[in-house]
């Protein structure tokens, strides 16, 4: 059902003409992952690479991102990646409000076909699309709610690249991230459970989590 949704999507986002950046893109860049996996991935925009595979995260900053989710046990197969933006903006500035708004319409029904429990927000655009009046200087690296949604802010891996003092941020804040999705699960099974009529007013106890080593043995979905 994710899987079919997600294609349909990435084949309209395929034909988009909806916002100025169709017209300097090589490749549209719609995301890609494991359909049924628990935590979201959201970028900002393709790059040159990016926009000349039509694959997301895969120039320099997507082999930092890969190092990320390597050093927790995971790898990109295990989430889902995606962008604010489907295409790349011209010279790599950055994307503008009303694109962002105009491409929103892609990320929102991906968001609903994956359904994830957590979205780690890699740099500020993505972070503002939940989070409109946060800074990621003082955000990053904890759980946040955001509407039903867990937002988990990070910044961008690209940030690293140019300023070397962020990589170690970078890796702290993914250390982590299995501690907030065991966290983000146990709270919305919380809801869940309290939610439903009960015969026994009495809701199953949850275990906690004791330790992030725990949290990373976590299946993803
Ligand atoms: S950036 Fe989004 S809205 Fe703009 S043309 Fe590409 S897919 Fe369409």
């Amino acid at each position: 059902m994710g899987a079919e949704a997600l294609a349909q999507i990435a084949a309209e986002i395929g034909g988009c003409t909806r916002c100025p950046l169709h017209a300097g893109r090589g490749r549209t860049v719609p995301g890609e992952g494991n359909p049924l996996s628990d935590v979201l991935l959201v970028g900002e925009g393709p790059g040159a690479r990016e926009d000349a595979t039509g694959r997301p995260f895969v120039g320099p900053a997507g082999q930092l991102l890969d190092e990320l989710l390597r050093s927790i046990g995971w790898a990109r197969e295990d989430v889902f990646i995606a962008n604010v933006v489907k295409c790349r903006p011209p010279g790599n500035r950055d994307p503008e409000p009303d694109e962002i708004a105009t491409c929103s319409r892609y990320l929102d029904r991906q968001e609903e076909a994956l359904d994830p429990v957590v979205i780690v927000t890699l740099g500020r655009h993505s972070l503002r699309r939940y989070l409109p009046d946060a800074r990621i200087g003082q955000l990053h690296g904890a759980l946040r709610r955001s509407g039903g949604r867990f937002i988990f802010p990070m910044y961008h891996p690209a940030a690293a690249l140019h300023q070397s003092s962020l990589r170690e941020t970078l890796f702290t804040d993914m250390r982590g991230l299995p501690a907030a999705l065991l966290a983000a699960r146990e709270a919305l099974e919380a809801e869940r459970v309290t939610s439903v009529p009960q015969r026994n007013p009495e809701p199953a106890p949850v275990e906690p989590a004791t330790s992030a080593d725990e949290a990373e043995q976590l299946p993803l979905f």
